[in-house]
């Protein structure tokens, strides 16, 4: 048999980051084959960080800063699906066609069928059903992700095993809110958008592969700027109280094909 393959499936560059940076870096140093794909190059994101040209393209900018978070997580090039970030507020992006949120699902959906038949991933891992707070990309990729999971059923040779999501707790939340006034949690319904924390079918302990995952938030370079609401995402390295909170990670189930050990447990490839 060869390595196991994992196959996470998020919106935009940096996504992959905050809530499975470390996980997806221990898949890869245990020889997985761990594959990413970004539906888009976030080109609807802010440049936070004053020192990076404010003319730059953004989504070439960002591509690349996804490159840079792939290489720092030991995981393979990314993959883009080419469709482009909905932004948010009064950036978003109505009147663009190719805008994630003005995009079909089963279209989303079909275009990632074939890297279910080629990858043949047997983990799969998306947002949960909220997108963590609410962004219509996210929601749009989680429900595109689940639903590719179940229709490679009987079509896919192999179809995966094991769906998981990207979730944060009632008590995590709460705890960003009262941290980070400026973060995108601010204002949610914790009660709403965050999970019971007896939910959780996998909680893993990152701490090994801290440093893996903080260089990958680094690299989004125009995303953790001292204008960002993770403006200390960098200098933070050293913060004890950020690097407890991004040492775990947290993921509910959200599909299967045979057993699951009872949960949780630490390592979304038990008994397997
Ligand atoms: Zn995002």
């Amino acid at each position: 048999m060869g390595a196991m393959t994992l196959l996470a499936v998020f919106a935009h560059p940096d996504d992959e980051a905050f809530g499975s940076g470390g996980i997806l870096a221990r898949y890869s140093e245990a020889g997985m084959d761990v594959h990413l794909i970004s539906a888009t190059r976030g080109e609807s994101g802010k440049i936070t960080d004053p020192d990076i040209d404010p003319a730059t393209d953004v989504g070439t900018l960002r591509e690349q800063e996804l490159r840079d978070a792939c290489a720092a997580l030991g995981i393979h090039e990314p993959h883009f699906l080419d469709y482009h970030d909905s932004g948010r507020h009064e950036r978003t992006r109505y009147d663009d066609p190719k805008a994630l949120l003005n995009v079909d699902e089963l279209e989303i959906e079909a275009e990632l069928r074939p890297y279910l038949t080629e990858l043949c991933p047997e983990v799969m891992l998306t947002f949960d059903p909220h997108g963590i707070y609410g962004h219509i990309d996210h929601i749009r990729i989680h429900r595109a992700a689940t639903a590719a999971f179940w229709s490679a059923g009987g079509v896919v040779a192999e179809p995966p095993r094991r769906l998981f999501y990207s979730a944060m707790s009632r008590e995590r939340m709460q705890r960003v809110q009262a941290e980070r006034p400026r973060s995108p949690l601010a204002d949610l319904d914790p009660g709403l958008y965050g999970v019971a924390e007896e939910d959780f079918a996998v909680v893993a302990e990152v701490a090994p592969w801290l440093e893996r995952k903080l260089a990958a938030i680094a690299s989004h370079r125009s995303q953790v700027g001292p204008a960002s609401s993770f403006a200390n995402a960098r200098t933070d390295r050293d913060d004890d109280a950020w690097r407890s909170m991004m040492s775990r990670e947290t993921f509910t189930l959200g599909g299967l094909r045979g057993g699951f050990p009872r949960g949780p447990v630490d390592d979304m490839f038990a008994g397997m």
